[in-house]
């Protein structure tokens, strides 16, 4: 089965995002702190493609030891970046393989370089109609932007973008991450209102220091209320990480609780490859009912 049936059976659901190390003398971690979070049972994880410099091969051998080993379904995420019909060809064939059928099709960090490249593939757009052309029992994910993406224009513009690989073929969304469920809920809307119900999972970060907080930022472009930001900030003054993994951990408990009360199917949960917060959270919620 693939993850959008699996999503449309599910009840309200959680899934987790890894991200595989650049390095293979740290893979026993990953894979235990990944095995911790295997046994919380998320409907599925996505593993990052080419994210923060880590390589194509590194991502497929987390994509097999996660699925094979740890018995979960897998959203591998593909982008754009030097891709071409053959390495997406070879990058798919090898998923079908290990018994992968998702892609999270992506324009890419670092995509910009290549808009003057002449490159057949620029934009996501691109990968879900070649996917959906010739890869026909793939399933499509793609992401989107409840703040908008960066490089759009305005808002609208990138909604009207995100339809057009709804339209291609795209089966569901996961979004970058909000601190501020309003701008979630004001996207689905809006992605509704063009007609498109294909389903929205908020993507929700879970803040776990000051420091991995301010590089996230600065490299996904998304925005953080001032007075979280505040917040944040003055817990580490007072406690350090410590109180920062606390006030974070409060911070996501509330805002993952507010998006399930008020529709959203589920969540995906930027682990940032470690273990504790969100076995923290999930057995938090559970004990109140979520995830039931
Ligand atoms: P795209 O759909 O490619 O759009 C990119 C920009 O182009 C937007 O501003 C859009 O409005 C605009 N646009 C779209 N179509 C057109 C058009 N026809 N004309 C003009 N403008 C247009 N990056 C990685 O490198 N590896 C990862 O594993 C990864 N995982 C991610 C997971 C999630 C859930 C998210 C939200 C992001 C992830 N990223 C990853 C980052 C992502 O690749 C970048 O944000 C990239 O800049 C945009 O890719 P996209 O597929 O989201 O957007």
């Amino acid at each position: 089965m693939n993850v959008a049936s699996s999503i449309k059976k599910a009840g309200q659901f959680f899934s987790f995002e890894f991200f595989p190390p650049k390095e293979k003398k740290v893979w026993d971690n990953f894979m235990g702190k990944a095995e911790r979070l295997a046994d919380l049972k998320p409907l599925f994880a996505s593993v990052t493609y080419g994210a923060g410099g880590s390589s194509h091969e590194n991502s497929l051998d987390a994509c097999e030891a996660i699925k094979k080993e740890l018995g979960v379904e897998i959203l591998a995420h593909l982008t754009c970046v030097g891709a071409s019909e053959n390495s997406i060809d070879d990058f798919i064939s090898r998923l079908k393989n290990v018994g992968v059928s998702d892609i999270l099709a992506l324009g890419g960090d670092g995509r910009s370089d290549d808009v003057d490249s002449g490159s057949r593939f620029l934009r996501a757009a691109d990968l879900v109609e070649y996917v959906e052309n010739n890869f026909s029992d793939m399933g499509i994910a793609v992401a989107g932007y409840p703040s908008g993406h960066p490089d759009a224009p305005t808002i609208a513009q990138d909604i009207h973008y995100h339809c057009a690989k709804l339209s291609q073929g795209a089966e569901f969304t996961i979004t970058q991450l909000f601190f501020d469920n309003r701008q979630y809920f004001d996207y689905v809307d809006r992605v509704e209102a063009m007609g498109f119900n294909q389903p929205v999972i908020p993507g929700v970060l879970p803040i776990q220091s000051l420091g991995s907080l301010r590089r996230i930022m600065s490299l996904c472009g998304a925005s953080i209320p001032g007075d979280l930001y505040c917040g944040v900030e003055k817990a580490f003054k007072e406690g350090g990480d410590e109180a920062v993994m606390e006030f974070g951990f409060n911070f996501a408990r509330n805002q993952i609780a507010g998006l399930l009360e008020n529709g959203a199917p589920g969540v995906h949960i930027y682990t940032l490859n470690r273990a504790a917060m969100c076995e923290r959270l999930i057995g938090s919620l559970k004990s109140d009912g979520y995830f039931a």
